[in-house]
């Protein structure tokens, strides 16, 4: 009788107490405290540190990425879990351990995009694993999506546009050191170009200068253009996928710096194009899921307004004519429809599809699709839309590489040369026939 009872005790008991409290961050106290943020964004996270500061906040961008780092996340999270939450509580975890951070006057924050994947659920993952050993820590997150509220820097509209320009900003960053570095002339002259517009960009956003978005784009152009730089050919290599995987160094095993030490030139996708995409998401849910019409109607509003700014900056590019620019965000939507429908939006979700296609459309047919262990959503847009894209650019090299706790790089690098193989042997065969590419 006793253990019958007991059993319906349990099964009426929930599994995990969603009620159990948890150190909170009081915007108030944000001088004392150190935030940790993990290293996902590596081009835009250093201009986003600035834009923080200036209103109290200590940010510190981790970039610690030895071996322990995975390990702790190992300890720390089930390892069916996807492999970004481990490298990202690995790296909280490890610095935490250092020695270098006071526990009591450090937070750590992660970005959250508010989609329907696992993402959405990591900040409860994070508590969980840091109970044990730094229970003060509090956990903030950054999100425009309304999750965790009191549990975040505070974002008012102001503090949203610096944010926007600084994600502009840091893709420019990216967008010419990438066609700069593999042909500049006199080794360091990119490093040293990338240095003088972070510093520009920097002095922009002490006042309003940042706001002039043009100007300070044909700045950096104009920058990056003194550099002398070969005029040879070099195999291009595009990167898609999981957003996590795809900028951070520590999720893809260094890939930008891989395929650089190859001598290839990397091609990555804006980090504007994945918040157009999650923002088309929240009209097309108007749309297609039934979901406010107020809420689609300010989401079309946020949309016009980024996309319009994304157009000019293209248009500066253009105009110059030195340095190819970011790809068109609704070129990128008519290259979705050829291959997926704009409802799958789990993960990444028709973004991956659609940069492979304007990748191949732009002259870049050589593709790392990078995707991380147990990410089901990624394998099925990325991995599984491949050959979609195939049947439309029957050209295109793509390869798909897995990010893994137990995934050598080694294995990595060496599954990547091959496609490099073919690439160079194409690019060999094109040059031989005068092809235009
Ligand atoms: S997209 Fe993939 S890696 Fe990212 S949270 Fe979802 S399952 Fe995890």
């Amino acid at each position: 009788m006793q253990k019958k009872i007991q059993e319906q005790e349990n099964q009426t008991k929930p599994t995990v107490d969603y009620t159990e409290d948890y150190p909170r961050f009081d915007p108030a106290g944000r001088g004392e405290y150190t935030i940790l943020v993990p290293d996902m964004l590596p081009w835009h996270f250093d201009i986003i540190r600035q834009v923080v500061a200036k209103r109290g906040y200590k940010m510190e961008v981790l970039k610690n990425d030895s071996r322990a780092v995975i390990d702790e996340g190992l300890k720390h999270v089930h390892n069916d879990t996807c492999y970004p939450a481990l490298c990202v509580i690995g790296q909280y975890i490890d610095a935490l351990k250092s020695g270098k951070y006071d526990p009591d006057k450090t937070a750590v924050m992660i970005t959250q995009s508010g989609g329907g994947c696992r993402a959405s659920n990591y900040v409860p993952l994070i508590r969980k694993a840091l109970k044990a050993e730094f229970p003060q820590v509090p956990v903030l997150s950054l999100n425009f999506a309304g999750l965790e509220k009191g549990n975040s820097i505070e974002v008012d509209l102001s503090l949203l546009l610096e944010l926007a320009f600084a994600i502009f900003y840091g893709d420019s960053l990216m967008t010419l050191y990438n066609q700069t570095k593999p042909y500049e002339v006199h080794e360091g002259d990119a490093d040293r170009a990338r240095t003088d517009c972070f510093a520009e960009i920097g002095r922009a956003f002490e006042g309003k200068g940042y706001l002039h978005y043009k100007k300070l784009t044909k700045k950096m152009i104009g920058r990056f253009g003194e550099v002398e730089r070969r005029k040879e050919k070099k195999v291009r290599v595009g990167i898609v996928g999981e957003i996590y995987v795809k900028y951070s160094p520590l999720g893809n095993s260094h890939l930008e710096a891989f395929l650089l030490s190859e001598g290839c030139e990397p091609v990555v996708p804006a980090l504007m194009d994945f918040v157009l995409y999650c923002i088309v998401n929240n009209i097309n849910d108007t749309r297609l899921y039934g979901r406010t019409k107020k809420m689609g109607l300010v989401y079309s509003i946020v949309y016009k307004v980024a996309y319009h700014i994304q157009k000019q900056i293209i248009s500066v590019y253009k105009k110059d004519g030195r340095f190819e620019p970011p790809h068109d965000f609704e070129h990128l939507r008519r290259c979705a429809d050829k291959v997926i429908n704009q409802g799958v939006k789990m993960g990444e979700g028709w973004l991956i599809p659609a940069e492979m296609a304007a990748l191949a459309e732009t002259g870049t047919e050589n593709i790392v699709c990078a995707q991380p262990f147990g990410c089901l959503p990624n394998h099925i847009a990325g991995k599984g839309a491949v050959r979609a894209v195939k049947a439309l650019f029957p050209d295109e090299n793509v390869v798909a590489i897995d990010y893994d706790s137990s995934a050598s790089r080694v294995n990595q690098e060496n599954r990547i040369k091959l496609m490099l193989a073919t690439a160079r042997e194409n690019l060999k065969n094109k040059e031989k026939s005068g092809a235009n590419y």
